[in-house]
């Protein structure tokens, strides 16, 4: 019988990029088992071996990055500029996880307290195993890898599926690995749709890190709890940025449209609405507007702004624009083409709050500008929806406070997304945008679990005994009074 595929087709052009095998849970199985014999072995070159198999794996990617480029905008449309910038990110993370390991995850002494006193304590970072990476299109390199390399550099063996829509791009990273990595199982992929990665949640592998829709990362949560395997759930996001009557308006505008149409708005911490205080709002608007003027959307190489990359949210990027006009809000420029992938960059201003233009994620290249009368109340706007994953704020003077009153993981103060540039920086939302870290030393520890370790080092009063006497009973009684009473 002939294995079952898919075809990954280019927006672009709609050329087929590649033809991959859609595993079933029989497959995904057989890979997860190799995965699992490779396991002890990779985590038995401790983390100096590792380490220097991951800085040669990094060497490798910069050094063929303009091949790994042309495979991303293949499958995803992006201007080739920004894919190279998404791999700029993606090394860092490398050098830093491969770097940072030993540090974070090493053996830990921890002080054993006066009842203890004859016990050396410490905790020790064990791996899962093998992790499942279950990775979304829209940075097919970067958002996995902060889930990879960190899974990989903490001694796990990883499963990855990638989406359907960029299986070329998982291709390739995980061939990438094996030209110098050795062992071809310590990273293998398997490719499919949703069930290949619902397979993966069963297959009895030690944690799953899920990057997707918050609609998806409830099912995978789901299939998870059956088998009691932890997640990492890294989800949408209505990202906001503020701009206070204070502001660099000229440095809150470049931010708020790089924040809004880079990579066709189609960014999870990407920015969706911008709150500005009334008093600077017309100049804001006036500046953001001429920014937008000067994008240019198109599948051409000079295209700044490149086609949606998965056809089917063209119908919700029509729906946000249609619901944010009826109900109220004023286009001011773009809005949906009667058809095709290409969505001019759209901007609208005074949309009602109730809109979904608003609230949902719409994932395309809308911006909405609303003024507000206070920050107090642009806090509270900034906070009204379900979602809380990262945001942005401009201001001279208030913008640690403004910072601190957003609802959300990571934020921004007078630049836009800066922080998932930050190795060192943990990233990950609360809300429907999901729980959990990767990146920084929180996303190193999210792929290992603690272990607490008692060593006696000498013998002292006996208290776990069921030969205990009364004597020491009642020492007991006196030590409880004298610590504590
Ligand atoms: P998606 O939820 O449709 O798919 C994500 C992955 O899950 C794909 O590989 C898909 O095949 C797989 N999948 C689908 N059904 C599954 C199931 N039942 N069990 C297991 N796996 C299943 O998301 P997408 O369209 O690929 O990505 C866009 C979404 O990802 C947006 O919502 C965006 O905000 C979010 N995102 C979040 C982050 C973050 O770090 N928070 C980063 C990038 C993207």
């Amino acid at each position: 019988m002939t294995e079952p595929t898919f075809d990954s087709l280019s927006p672009l052009d709609g050329r087929v990029v590649g033809t991959f095998p859609i595993h079933d849970s029989e497959d995904v199985q057989k890979v997860v088992e190799r995965a699992r014999t490779a396991a002890p072995e990779w985590r038995t070159l401790g983390f100096p071996g590792r380490r220097s198999i991951l800085v040669a794996w990094r060497r490798y990617v910069a050094r063929h990055a303009a091949e790994l480029a042309g495979v991303m905008r293949a499958e995803t449309g992006k201007p080739l500029g920004d894919a190279q910038l998404e791999i700029l990110l993606a090394l860092d993370h490398i050098g830093w996880a491969a770097k940072n390991a030993e540090r974070v995850l090493g053996r830990r002494r921890v002080p054993s307290g006066i009842l203890m006193l004859n016990q050396e304590s410490s905790v020790e970072r064990v791996p899962f195993g093998v992790v499942g990476v279950i990775g979304p299109w829209n940075y097919p390199v970067f958002t996995p890898l902060g889930s990879i390399t960190y899974a990989l550099a903490a001694g796990n063996t990883v499963v990855f599926k990638p989406s359907e829509y960029t299986p070329a791009v998982g291709q390739w990273l995980a061939r990438s690995f094996a030209e110098v990595g050795g062992d071809p199982s310590v990273f293998q992929l398997v490719t499919g749709f949703g069930a290949t990665g619902s397979a993966l949640c069963r297959a009895g592998v030690g944690k799953i890190a899920f990057t997707g829709s918050t609609a998806t990362g409830k099912v995978v949560m789901a299939a998870c709890a059956e088998s009691l395997t932890p997640v990492v759930i890294e989800a949408g996001g209505k990202d906001a940025l503020l701009v206070d009557e204070d502001a660099d308006l000229d440095a809150a505008a470049e931010a708020a449209v790089w924040g809004a149409y880079s990579n066709a708005g189609q960014t999870c911490i990407g920015i969706e609405r911008v709150y500005v205080h009334e008093r600077v709002y017309d100049q804001f608007m006036k500046k953001t507007t001429a920014r937008v003027r000067e994008i240019r959307a198109g599948t051409d190489e000079k295209a700044t702004l490149g086609p949606i990359t998965m056809p089917k949210q063209t119908a919700i990027i029509r729906d946000h624009i249609a619901d944010a006009v009826s109900s109220g809000g004023t286009l001011v420029l773009g809005g949906a083409p009667e058809r095709g992938v290409v969505f001019p960059p759209t901007l609208l201003r005074d949309v009602p709050e109730f809109s979904d233009a608003v609230r949902e994620e719409t994932f395309g290249p809308t911006l909405v500008v609303n003024r507000v009368a206070t920050m107090d109340e642009a806090v509270e706007r900034a906070n009204a929806v379900r979602y809380g994953l990262s945001g942005s704020v401009f201001s001279r003077k208030h913008g640690r406070d403004l910072a601190s009153r957003i609802r959300g993981g990571m934020i921004a103060i007078n630049s836009v997304i800066s922080f998932a540039a930050v190795p060192g920086l943990p990233f990950g939302g609360v809300g429907d945008s999901g729980f959990g870290r990767i990146h920084g030393d929180d996303g190193l520890r999210e792929f290992t679990y603690p272990k607490a370790i008692t060593r006696q080092r000498f013998p002292l009063l006996t208290l776990t005994s069921m030969r205990r006497s009364g004597r020491v009973d009642r020492l007991v009684g006196r030590i409880i009074r004298l610590l504590f009473g």
